[in-house]
C-alpha cells in the first residue's frame, strides 16, 4: 500500500502539474477515487467524512430558499445538518416516505439505501421520474448490492467510515457523480473549502475496496441467519432486515440498555460497517424518532453461531 503523504509537488517547467497542493488533490486519493468510481459507474471524490460529503453536496449545489426532500428515517445526522445547520442559511427541508414518490416542488431528493436504522429501501424509479436531482446515501447497501447511478440517481454518497474502509479505523466520505459538470463543481468546492480526505485514509479506502465484496457477502449470510433467529425469539419484535447487507435493527420489549450491556462478543458501540459486530440502542441519540426498544446491530465477520449465542444470552439474561 503506497501512500504519498506530500502536501506539495514541484511545478513542471514552471507550470502547476496534475498534483500541486494536497488540498486540491493527491495521488493516493486519486487512486482510491478511480477504484470507487469504477465500482459505482461514475466519477468519485473523497471527503474527510460522510458528514463533510453531505455538507459539501448541499452547499455546492443548492442556495438559500432551495428545498430538499429527505427520506424519513434516514441517518439522523443528515437531517440535523439540513435543519439545524443549514436551516439558518435558508435551506428548507421536508421529510417524506421514500418507499413512495418524492413530494412536488423540491429542488433535491435525498434517499438512503437502506435507511439507517429503519432499513427501508427507496423507490428509485419514482425518484428518477421526479424533476429534481437525486442523491442516494448508499452507505449500507455498498456498490456490491446497489449502483444508484444506474438506477437514475445523480449522486451516490457514502460514509466511507463504514463498509468501504470496513475496520473502524478510518473516517472518510465519498460522493460519486454521474455528470462530469457536478464532479467538477464538487471538486472545486472541496479544493476551495478543504474537506479533503487525507492520503493515509485514502489508502485505507483503496485497501478496503479490495475486500469489500467478500466482507459484505459474508456479513449478509450472517445477518440473514441472525435476523431469522431474532424473528423467532420471544423477547424480540419487529426485526427489520432488507435481505442484504450487514445492518439490521429490532425492538425488544424490555430494557434495551440492559441487553446492549449484556453482550460479550458483540461490542456495545456506535457506528456500523466494521469487521467487528457492534450493537447499540439508538434512542439515546435519536430520541422519540425511534422506538425506545430499538437496537441496531451491525454484523461483522465473527463466527455466526458465536454471535447468536451472545445475542441469545443477552436477550435471555
Ligand atoms: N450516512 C449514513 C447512512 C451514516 O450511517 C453516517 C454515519 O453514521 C453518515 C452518513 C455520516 O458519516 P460520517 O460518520 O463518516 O461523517
Amino acid at each position: 500500500m503506497s501512500v504519498d503523504r506530500r502536501s506539495v509537488w514541484p511545478y513542471v517547467d514552471g507550470e502547476p502539474g496534475e498534483f500541486l497542493y494536497s488540498r486540491y488533490a493527491h495521488p493516493t486519493g486519486a487512486e482510491a477515487e478511480e477504484k470507487l468510481g469504477a465500482l459505482e459507474g461514475g466519477k468519485a471524490l473523497l471527503f474527510s467524512s460522510g458528514s463533510a460529503a453531505t455538507l459539501a453536496l448541499l452547499l455546492a449545489l443548492l442556495e438559500p430558499g432551495k428545498k430538499v426532500a429527505l427520506a424519513e428515517g434516514a441517518y439522523f445526522g443528515t437531517g440535523v445538518i439540513m435543519r439545524e445547520e443549514l436551516g439558518r442559511w435558508g435551506l428548507e427541508s421536508v421529510e417524506f416516505d421514500q418507499t413512495g414518490p418524492p413530494p412536488d416542488g423540491v429542488d433535491l431528493v435525498w434517499l438512503e439505501a437502506p435507511s439507517n436504522p429503519f432499513l427501508t429501501m427507496p423507490d428509485l424509479e419514482a425518484a428518477a421520474a421526479h424533476p429534481a436531482r437525486v442523491v442516494v446515501d448508499s452507505t449500507a447497501a455498498t456498490p456490491v448490492y446497489l449502483r444508484p447511478l444506474e438506477e437514475g440517481a445523480d449522486f451516490a454518497l457514502h460514509s466511507a467510515t463504514k463498509y468501504l474502509t470496513g475496520h473502524s479505523d478510518a473516517l472518510a466520505g465519498a460522493i460519486v457523480c454521474k455528470q462530469a459538470a457536478d464532479h467538477e463543481r464538487l471538486w472545486r468546492f472541496r479544493q476551495r473549502t478543504g474537506p479533503t480526505c487525507s492520503a493515509d485514509v485514502a489508502a485505507l479506502v483503496s485497501r478496503g475496496i479490495k475486500t469489500l465484496r467478500v466482507r459484505i457477502e459474508r456479513q449478509t449470510e450472517t445477518a440473514t441467519l441472525l435476523a431469522e433467529r431474532l424473528h423467532r425469539h420471544p423477547e424480540v419484535e419487529n426485526v427489520r432486515y432488507p435481505g442484504f447487507g450487514g445492518l439490521l435493527s429490532f425492538d425488544v420489549d424490555g430494557d434495551p440498555l440492559a441487553v446492549e450491556r449484556a453482550t460479550r462478543l458483540i461490542k456495545n458501540a456506535t457506528s456500523l460497517g466494521s469487521v467487528e459486530t457492534t450493537m447499540e440502542s439508538r434512542h439515546r441519540w435519536e430520541g422519540d424518532r425511534v422506538p425506545v426498544g430499538l437496537l441496531r446491530l451491525s454484523v461483522g465477520l465473527e463466527d455466526p453461531d458465536a454471535l447468536w449465542a451472545d445475542l441469545e444470552q443477552a436477550l435471555n439474561r
